[in-house]
């Protein structure tokens, strides 16, 4: 295990964030140890909006053996979601292909019910390993209360390992499916990010009414509202949390949206999750 003092800017797709004990563990010894005092776990820090104060609690990451997968057997949290879909792939295995492009840790994906319109993460899975109460316990996706990018986990429950469910259909289907959300990108930025800031109002598009009100460019800081979909706020190089809390602010002062991301530690004036 290895416990090291790092800013978070280097562990989110969107490069802020300050500093935490980060607790790198490998085995469930470590973890055990690592979630014996107030703990935050991260996955691949692609939802996420982090203080530039840090967080002070620990911030769990995922390695060593819960990084390992096997698709006929059982895949790793931590293991990166883009990979297990692209062995996926290989094997001509379909379930996974809605989510390519979703830069999420699997354990990561779980928890957020991550997915695109050609499929979310809840449909691939078997069971999900949680370590929680100091034990691991397993779960049927019909106990974790899935829902539109949502899940019930038990309270400061990590997920440790899946079994995914995952049919062989051949290569080609894979690919073709893959190739249509991949081509659902195309418009999104390339800048550092973390996605879609705000989730969608029923039946109409966050971005649409972003563009619609002329925000797209509207740049605080090094923050700027990006010119290719108006649902991503983008790093130019050198953003604080704070430039872009006060960019999300100046859209929220016009549109009634909700923050998709989630806020880890005090940014603005005190507000976030805590
Ligand atoms: C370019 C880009 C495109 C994106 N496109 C999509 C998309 O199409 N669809 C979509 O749904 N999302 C999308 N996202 C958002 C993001 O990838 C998802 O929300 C993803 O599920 C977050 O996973 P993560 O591993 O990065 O989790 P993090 O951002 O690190 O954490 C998110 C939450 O999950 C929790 N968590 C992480 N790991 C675990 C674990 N092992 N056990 C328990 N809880 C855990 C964290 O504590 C936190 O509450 C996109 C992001 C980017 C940057």
């Amino acid at each position: 295990m290895k416990v090291e003092t790092l800013p978070l800017a280097g562990l989110t797709t969107l490069g802020v964030g300050g500093m935490a004990e980060v607790w790198t563990v490998e085995n469930l010894q470590d973890l055990k140890q690592a979630a014996s005092r107030p703990y935050r776990i991260l996955g691949n820090g692609s939802n996420l909006l982090v203080s530039d104060a840090g967080v002070e609690e620990r911030v769990i990451r995922l390695g060593g053996e819960f990084c390992l997968f096997d698709l006929t057997g059982t895949v790793g949290a931590g293991a990166l979601l883009p990979t297990v879909l692209q062995k996926a792939a290989q094997a001509g295995l379909s379930g996974l292909e809605g989510l390519y492009g979703v830069p999420a840790q699997v354990g990561g994906a779980v928890k957020m019910n991550a997915g695109t319109r050609f499929g979310e993460m809840a449909s691939a899975l078997e069971w999900v390993e949680i370590f929680h109460a100091g034990a691991l316990h397993q779960y049927r996706p019909a106990e974790l209360g899935f829902s539109y990018r949502h899940s019930e986990l038990p309270v400061g429950g990590i997920i440790t390992r899946v079994k995914l469910n995952l049919k062989e259909v051949g290569k080609e289907q894979v690919r073709a499916k893959m190739a249509l959300a991949d081509a659902a990108r195309k418009g999104q930025p390339k800048r550092k990010s973390a996605g879609c800031a705000f989730k969608n109002p029923v039946g109409d598009s966050a971005g649409r009414l972003i563009d619609q009100r002329g925000l797209k460019g509207l740049t605080l800081g090094k923050a700027m509202v990006s010119r290719e979909h108006g649902n991503f706020i983008v790093n130019l190089g050198g953003a604080s949390a704070e430039d872009i809390w006060a960019l999300v602010q100046k859209i929220k002062e016009q549109l009634p949206l909700e923050l998709e991301w989630e806020v880890w530690g005090k940014v603005g004036q005190g507000v976030g999750t805590g």
